[in-house]
């Protein structure tokens, strides 16, 4: 098969991961520190991201699906992975095959195990009270987990990214299910959760955002470094006399003879056409280019007039740092990741 490279690429800098993971890691009073891969890694890769950071230590991967835990075999020696969606009758198969533990979310879920999971260790999900998956707390401290082999007993945050009281109330409701149900570990926090205090750490944390550049809390400001850099191929440089109107619905008007640098890129990327009308801009040579007109399926449209020099393939490097492009556009830090789609290359620096 041909190597045919893409007009799109992601740089991904496998440093700024590890690193990130290892402040995550050193905020959690000694808690193991997991990831969680679901999406595809949100975005960058998810066999990459497991390689980097087994290798720096990380022992304890979460994607969602048992499509998920397929495509990330084979695992790394040593290295633990949990499906975060648990096991519907069609996932038998697969959570009996593969060297994954599933999370129970359910009594279905519980049964299903008990019945087909021939006594092997699973993890379980309880909720208090985000009311997303898991047992309901009265279901799990009423005997429905009574002789399961729990590894890690887990709950999710609903509101860690912001100072509200359900932080509080889900830590308290945690603290008495690990009193109540014996599992070998116990599990609350995501990114966000990291960030609330060692309280919240138990004995494993399961971050994703912040380990790709997120920042889900200001406590992480100036410690959790970008780690996703998209670029984007120049296709054509165009003139523009003043008073001429580029791409689809005229949106954007010259106000003098400009160049225009047309890119490989558009919404079918994850450039979505909220970013245009954000102040977005590529840099080129260090030069900020302002993003203009609207957003096509596979094309975006950058003011080059200050970059006399641009030409056809030269790349163009998206301003991408998470949390400011979220403030700019509107869309959440993880549906800024998550959203990148299949065209780019991936490559790990
Ligand atoms: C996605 C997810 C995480 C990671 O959350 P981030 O906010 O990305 O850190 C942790 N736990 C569960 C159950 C999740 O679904």
């Amino acid at each position: 098969m041909i190597e045919v490279p893409s007009p799109l690429r992601l740089r991904l800098d496998s440093e700024a991961l590890v690193a990130n993971w290892r402040w995550l890691a050193s905020q959690s009073n000694g808690a193991a520190c997991g990831a969680a891969i679901k999406a595809d890694g949100y975005g960058l890769g998810a066999r990459a991201v497991i390689a980097y950071l087994a290798a720096a230590g990380c022992r304890d991967f979460f994607v969602a699906t048992w499509a998920e835990a397929a495509a990330a075999m084979p695992l790394p020696e040593g290295v633990s992975l949990s499906v975060l969606h648990g096991v519907g009758a069609s996932d038998m198969v697969a959570a009996r095959t593969l060297p994954a533990r599933p999370v129970l979310n359910s009594v279905e879920q519980v049964a299903r195990w008990r019945e087909a999971g021939e006594g092997r260790p699973c993890d379980v999900m309880v909720d208090t009270g985000m009311n997303r998956l898991g047992l309901r707390v009265e279901e799990a401290v009423g005997g429905a987990l009574d002789g399961l082999s729990i590894e890690t007993l887990l709950s999710h945050l609903a509101s860690a990214d912001e100072d509200s009281d359900q932080n509080a109330r889900q830590l308290a409701a945690f603290q008495a299910l690990r009193q109540a149900i014996p599992a070998r570990r116990y599990s609350l926090a995501n990114s966000a959760g990291v960030c609330l205090g060692g309280d919240y750490a138990f004995d494993l944390t399961r971050p994703g955002l912040a380990l790709y550049g997120g920042t889900p809390r200001s406590e992480a400001e100036g410690h959790i470094r970008q780690v996703v850099y998209p670029e984007t191929r120049v296709l054509q440089v165009r003139s523009v006399l003043q008073g001429e109107v580029v791409g689809y619905g005229a949106t954007w008007t010259a106000r003098r003879d400009s160049r225009v640098a047309v890119a490989n890129m558009g919404y079918a990327d994850g450039f979505l056409r909220c970013h245009a009308g954000s102040c977005a801009t590529a840099t080129w040579q260090e030069r900020a280019l302002p993003l203009i007109g609207r957003i096509s399926m596979d094309l975006i449209a950058f003011d080059a007039s200050d970059a006399r020099a641009i030409e056809e393939g030269d790349w163009l490097a998206l301003d991408y740092d998470l949390p400011s492009t979220s403030a700019r556009c509107g869309l959440s830090q993880y549906e800024l990741l998550t959203g990148l789609g299949r065209r780019f290359d991936r490559i790990w620096i």
